[in-house]
């Protein structure tokens, strides 16, 4: 696979060459235990993404969360950096820790309202399905 200039690492089945998230267990697809480590680039699409303006005690607000689809399908939620991520933008992703923190290349897109609702807003798939 290529690699970019920030890479992240994904897990892939040795058996049914599922893409996923890295875990400790077995493949959650077919169930083998043949799985080895798979670098991606860090660059993904964002599917959704939402701003929490009421947060739990010591989260920082406004907290921004993005569902972001990277290679092969495989969708992560990480917090966001920066402004709120359109549906549809693209963003950096990198690992930090146990956390997936995404950053938009873009500027996000004019559509995106202000204020529309006093605890959260959020943008979803409503249009087209994901690929
Ligand atoms: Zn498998």
């Amino acid at each position: 696979m290529t690699e970019g200039p920030v890479a992240i690492e994904l897990s892939r089945c040795e058996a049914c060459l599922a893409r996923f998230v890295p875990t400790d267990g077995p493949c959650p697809r077919c169930g083998s235990t043949r799985v080895g480590p798979l670098s991606v680039p860090g660059v993904g699409k964002v599917l959704a993404a939402t701003e929490l303006l009421v947060t739990p005690p010591g989260v920082r607000s406004p907290n921004r969360l993005a569902l972001v689809e990277v290679a092969d399908a495989v969708r992560l939620l990480a917090v966001v950096e920066g402004p709120l991520p359109g549906r549809g933008a693209l963003v950096s992703v990198a690992r930090v820790g146990e956390v997936y923190r995404a950053r938009a290349e873009l500027p996000p897109p004019a559509e995106r309202g202000e204020g529309e609702s006093p605890r959260a807003r959020t943008s979803g798939p409503s249009f087209e399905p994901p690929r």
